[in-house]
């Protein structure tokens, strides 16, 4: 749970990461928002869009305004990206732009994991969690530019960064993978990729891990040992363990095999998983001392 960044702190976090923004087009955009209608945060992820169209200028001002004619009040995003990769900031807080999505694309999220895909039927709001983007651009035909695509990276990687969000395909998403209105929304390919896919998420998704480099805190971040985290895990202990195992598995089983399918297997390997699990669990109990401290270190290989 994250309490969204302010304005002000998003400019800081923007010049940070090297994004060139506009904030003189619409100056009030810190606040154009939709905040009347719900709160904005707490937040979870960055959600990344296209346009649909190849418009650019007259795009910044319709997504400033949104379209009221068909009950879609402006700011559509918090800013929209033209081709040159200049960031015009049109709203700050709750946007029309994600709209409805599936719920457990939001639950897994919270939790740090990555969301199942394809998405489900839609039954949450997404205008209210996510930071969206509107980017120029029309789909396959007219993917994002190679400044459109770096400003991408280099916008995940500033919100990223602030949240300290560690898991970057469970931070970052295409409004794809939210709802399934909105399949190929975004269509982009990097231009260092030269097959003719029109869409290549995986791509960005490691770029923007090669950009926050070590600047974030790896998921188990090296800490001065606490006596309490070194307690000996007790039969509680295990019995959760167990159980978040077992639901790690049944999920990942569903995805791979679906419910119900050759769940014999299925429930085999996870069986002889979680045994491998707790083994490696016995064994950190063996490898603390009876004071609650670790042993010493074994030397270093030569
Ligand atoms: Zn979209």
């Amino acid at each position: 749970m994250a309490v969204p960044m302010s304005s002000k702190q998003f400019v800081a976090q923007a010049k940070k990461w090297g994004l060139r923004l506009d904030t003189t087009r619409h100056p009030d955009w810190a606040t154009h928002n939709r905040n009347n209608v719900k709160a904005f945060g707490p937040v979870y992820g960055v959600v990344i869009h296209h346009t649909g169209s190849s418009a650019q200028t007259g795009m910044i001002d319709y997504c400033y305004r949104g379209d009221p004619a068909r009950g879609l009040p402006g700011p559509l995003a918090l800013g929209v990206i033209t081709d040159d990769g200049i960031v015009h900031m049109i709203g700050w807080g709750r946007a029309n732009t994600q709209g409805q999505g599936d719920g457990r694309v939001l639950t897994a999220m919270k939790a740090g994991r990555m969301p199942p895909f394809p998405p489900g039927p839609d039954t949450t709001d997404g205008n209210s969690c996510f930071y969206g983007w509107e980017f120029c651009a029309s789909g396959a035909s007219d993917p994002f530019t190679p400044a459109q695509f770096n400003t991408a990276v280099n916008l995940a990687s500033a919100i990223l960064d602030f949240h300290a969000w560690s898991n970057v395909p469970a931070s970052v998403i295409g409004h794809y993978q939210w709802t399934g209105r909105k399949a190929g929304d975004p269509a982009f390919k990097p231009t260092a990729d030269t097959r003719k896919e029109s869409l290549n998420w995986p791509v960005f998704i490691e770029a923007v891990k090669k950009r926050l480099g070590g600047s974030l805190p790896p998921a188990s971040t090296p800490k001065p040992p606490t006596p309490e985290e070194d307690m000996p895990l007790n039969a509680a202990d295990i019995v959760a363990i167990r159980a978040a195992v077992q639901a790690e598995l049944e999920e990942y089983g569903a995805r791979l095999w679906g419910k119900g399918g050759t769940a014999g297997a299925y429930v085999a390997r996870s069986d002889v998983r979680e045994a491998d699990i707790l083994q490696t669990v016995d064994r950190i109990e063996e490898d603390t001392n009876d004071d609650g401290t670790p042993p010493a270190p074994a030397p270093p290989k030569a």
